[in-house]
């Protein structure tokens, strides 16, 4: 008989969910516990594939798979298909598992970690008599938010189906940013059905599930959400996630990571490289992708750009006539970059980004200043985050044709290239995040409070 404390580790099948919390998983690992990490089978197979040889799971990591209640065929690009199929099938799939693991191992499963965007775990939780701890792939102000739902309905913010009544901008606390209503998760899809799933499933469910949780664990840090942190004490800032690990390996890629962009940068000149990714969710139509194309070729700096191709590998956009010959040695195109190693590399002088929380804590962590390009969800907080707040970077804005321009680009970059202030505020903002981490500071401590409040636990009958 051993006596392994044994975690059920559970993410929204999205690659931005599923690399931080194989990076909490690792975490845990490091500290004695043992780890059932449960994707559904569409997202295995998408990580398993791209494997390398450091993510094979050791014996205290276990891989385990379990319906999203999706067909073969179904579009799994479909969040309103794929929310509503997993909210409806994968409480019973859980269950399942969880029993199964039970009768067949040694180690019963005594915690729960949830995605706060899979709150229908709570229930299971609850009901299996398991303690629940949330874990927020977003920043700490975005399910702050979701805690306020009522608040906000008694306000007469918004309406009990998550209508906006009014757009005056909202502030939580007078510690916390103002933020903007418009930009609400489920207000700001564009598809009024896709706003309502959002609002029903991960909003609210979430808010339900922050009441079953004992903890919620954050990838944020004291230093960038003061203000939520105070006014939430439930919320523990852990991160950044990838900072506290000493090597720089993420793990849990949906892609093939290209590597070859490494030595390319090894070639280029310290702070001189505008690295662009926009994340795994991201699309532009074909008139925005060649706007950029030609926006990075006219800044005449050195560029590293990832343009993922779909999953069947091809890529879904067309390069203008002759780019590559244009673009010579300059720019460096790859499907999917060592992201966090590119951001740690000294010839990286900015991030054009898409500003996802992973993004942004990443760049945040390693004092990079950034062009912020929100494309959807929380991104538009996260962008006020990183200009109106941290003032670590500036926006790109779209013209009238909703189009962000070839001129627009240029001229941001060197806006941003040229401002000692952003980047002495980017270097500052990473001291102070850094230090968060380091033994017995705030993140540290709440790591391993964590980690003692999971070993506290006992197997449920
Ligand atoms: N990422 C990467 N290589 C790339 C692009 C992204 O490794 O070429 C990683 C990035 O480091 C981050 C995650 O993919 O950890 C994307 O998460 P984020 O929240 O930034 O955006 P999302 O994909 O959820 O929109």
């Amino acid at each position: 008989m051993t006596n392994n404390i044994h975690v059920l580790v559970i993410p929204y099948p999205a690659q931005g969910h599923v690399i931080p919390l194989m990076e909490v998983s690792r975490s845990f690992i490091r500290n004695g516990l043992k780890v059932t990490f449960v994707n559904t089978e569409f997202i295995h197979k998408r990580v398993t594939s791209a494997w390398s040889d450091i993510d094979v799971p050791n014996d205290l990591m276990n891989m385990v798979t379990i319906s999203d209640g999706l067909g073969p065929c179904d579009d799994r690009d479909d969040l309103v298909l794929l929310t509503k199929a997993m909210f409806e099938l994968m409480p019973t799939k859980l269950e399942e598992l969880i029993n199964d693991i039970d009768k067949n191992n040694e180690d019963n499963i005594t915690c729960i970690v949830a995605d706060f965007c899979m709150g229908w775990v709570g229930k299971v939780a609850r009901k299996m008599g398991i303690r629940l701890a949330l874990f927020t792939p977003c920043s700490a102000a975005v399910v702050a938010v979701a805690m306020s739902i009522p608040k906000l309905i008694d306000d007469e913010v918004i309406n009990t189906r998550g209508k906006l009544l009014k757009d005056d901008m909202v502030q939580l606390s007078t510690s916390m940013p103002l933020l903007d209503p418009t930009m609400f998760v489920w207000v700001c899809m564009g598809d009024p059905i896709m706003n309502q799933v959002l609002f029903d499933y991960l909003f609210l469910e979430g808010n339900e599930a922050t009441k079953i949780a004992d903890r919620i664990i954050c990838n944020s840090a004291m230093e960038l959400e003061h203000g939520t942190f105070t006014l939430f004490p439930k919320m523990l800032p852990i991160g950044p996630l990838l900072a506290t690990n000493n090597s720089t390996k993420q793990v849990g890629h949906f892609w093939n990571e290209d590597s070859t962009c490494l030595t390319w940068l090894d070639q280029q000149p310290i702070n001189s490289v505008i690295y662009v990714a926009f994340g795994s969710i991201t699309i532009f139509n074909q008139t925005q992708f060649e706007e950029l194309a030609m926006g990075l070729l006219d800044t005449k700096r050195p560029f590293l750009w990832v343009v993922r191709h779909s999953t069947s590998g091809s890529m879904d956009y067309v390069l203008p006539d002759g780019y590559m010959d244009s673009i010579g040695t300059l720019g460096k195109i790859v499907n999917w970059a060592p992201q966090q190693e590119v951001l740690k590399h000294p010839s990286v002088a900015c991030f054009m980004s898409h500003c996802g929380w992973n993004s942004t804590m990443e760049g945040g962590s390693n004092g990079v200043p950034f062009l912020c390009w929100p494309y959807f969800a929380d991104q538009f907080f996260d962008k006020t985050y990183i200009c109106d707040v941290w003032k670590t970077g500036v926006s790109l804005n779209k013209d009238d044709t909703c189009i962000v321009t070839r001129g627009e680009i240029k001229s941001k970059v060197d806006q941003l290239l040229n401002n000692y202030t952003i980047k002495q505020n980017a270097l500052n903002l990473q001291e102070k995040v850094i230090d968060c981490l380091q033994k017995g500071n705030s993140s540290d401590k709440n790591l391993n409070n964590f980690i003692d409040w999971v070993k506290e636990g006992n197997a449920h009958a």
